[in-house]
C-alpha cells in the first residue's frame, strides 16, 4: 500500500450510521486532528432501528448523544445527522441529493466513507445501508460539484474534493499509520457507544470496544489503517 497523502486540510466523513466511525476511521481521525485538521462527521440516520431491544423513538435519540460524545475523544468538532430512515436507505436521487447538500456545507478536501460492498472482507455481510450511502457517497462527489443536477441546492457548487477514502474496503490502496495515543482515542470513542455495545454483548464495554478496534489493526506493527482511494 501507498502511505496516505496527508496533504490537505478538511475532511468529511460521510456514513450510514452512529458508530459507523469508531470501527476504525476514528483512528485515522485521532491522528489528522492531532496534526491540525479540521474533520466533520455527517451521519445519514441516527441509527434508531439498531437496537433490538429498544423502540426507535428512545434509540435515536440515545444514539445521537453517544455520538456526540464519541467526537470529542479524537478531535472531531461537527457533528449532524441528517435524518434519513435507518436500515432503509435507498440508493438514488435523495440520497445523492442529501449527500451533495452536506459536501457543498462543509466543502471538504477529502470525503470518507465506508465500505460499500457486500461483504467485509468476502466474509460478513454488509448492511444495506452501508451499501446504498458508500455509492450514493461517490456521485454525490461529483454532483456537488456540478451546477445543474441538484439546482435546488442553496449553497454553491463545490469542486475541490481532491479524492474519496473508503474504509474496510477488500482492496485497501493506501495506508495511515497510527500512534498508540490513536489507539487509545479510538477505543475510548467507541466506548461512549454503551447502550448500543450493551445490547450486542454481555462483555463490559471497554473489552468490546478494544478488542474491535485491536481486531482493525490486526498483526499490523508500526500500526495502520488501510483505505482505498478513489481520485
Ligand atoms: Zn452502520
Amino acid at each position: 500500500m501507498e502511505v496516505f497523502d496527508e496533504n490537505w486540510q478538511r475532511a468529511l466523513v460521510l456514513m450510514a450510521h452512529p458508530d459507523d466511525p469508531e470501527y476504525g476511521t476514528a483512528l485515522a481521525v485521532s491522528r489528522w486532528t492531532r496534526q491540525g485538521k479540521e474533520v466533520a462527521y455527517v451521519l445519514a440516520t441516527a441509527g434508531e432501528a439498531g437496537i433490538e431491544t429498544m423502540a426507535p423513538a428512545q434509540a435515536g435519540p440515545l444514539r445521537e448523544i453517544e455520538q456526540r460524545r464519541a467526537i470529542t475523544h479524537v478531535g472531531v468538532q461537527e457533528l449532524e445527522f441528517l435524518g434519513l430512515p435507518d436500515g432503509r436507505l435507498e440508493y438514488g436521487i435523495e440520497l445523492r441529493r442529501a449527500f451533495a447538500a452536506a459536501i457543498r456545507r462543509h466543502r471538504p478536501d477529502v470525503v470518507i466513507t465506508l465500505n460499500f460492498e457486500r461483504t467485509f472482507g468476502g466474509v460478513y455481510r454488509n448492511s444495506a445501508d452501508h451499501q446504498a450511502v458508500g455509492r450514493a457517497v461517490l456521485d454525490a462527489v461529483s454532483d456537488a460539484a456540478n451546477s445543474w443536477i441538484f439546482p435546488e441546492l442553496t449553497d454553491p457548487p463545490h469542486t475541490e474534493v481532491q479524492m474519496i477514502a473508503v474504509f474496510a474496503d477488500g482492496a485497501p490502496t493506501h495506508c495511515v499509520q497510527i500512534e498508540q495515543q490513536d489507539i487509545d482515542a479510538a477505543i475510548a470513542a467507541l466506548s461512549e457507544h454503551r447502550e448500543y455495545l450493551a445490547a450486542l454483548s454481555p462483555d463490559s464495554i471497554e473489552d468490546q470496544a478494544r478488542a474491535q478496534v485491536e481486531m482493525v489493526l490486526g498483526e499490523h506493527l508500526p500500526a495502520r489503517v488501510g483505505f482505498r482511494v478513489y481520485r
